[in-house]
């Protein structure tokens, strides 16, 4: 599982949906400066095709989120909560990866 680029990792599986990741020229949105977008009843991730990849990485997790939520039954909620979080997640999961690996193998 390790050493696997941002760039082949193709889905992400949110609640029961597994989504696929696309990477598009942009725009993506119809707010041009958006860099991904999520698509729940297609079941589709969009990101930017022209993003580094730590950015890349931050706006699947932002994206990610916001299915979460929607899943979940949250349907309405805060861009700026996402946001928040969807930096503070990355930065998480790189500081433990022991943590991530013993969760993982609580599965
Ligand atoms: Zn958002």
């Amino acid at each position: 599982m390790r050493n696997v680029s941002i760039r082949k990792v193709n889905t992400v599986k949110i609640g029961p949906v597994k989504y696929k990741i696309e990477r598009q020229p942009p725009p993506i949105h119809e707010r041009e400066e958006a860099l991904g977008l999520c698509d729940y009843l297609n079941g589709s991730v969009v990101v930017d095709n022209r993003l580094q990849n730590d950015v890349e990485a931050t706006t699947i997790m932002h994206e990610a989120l916001h299915a979460l939520y929607w899943h979940a039954g949250v349907k309405k909620h805060e861009e700026k909560v996402i946001e928040v979080i969807s930096g503070m997640l990355i930065r998480f999961i790189q500081d433990n990866p022991k943590l991530i690996d013993a969760i993982q193998k609580l599965k």
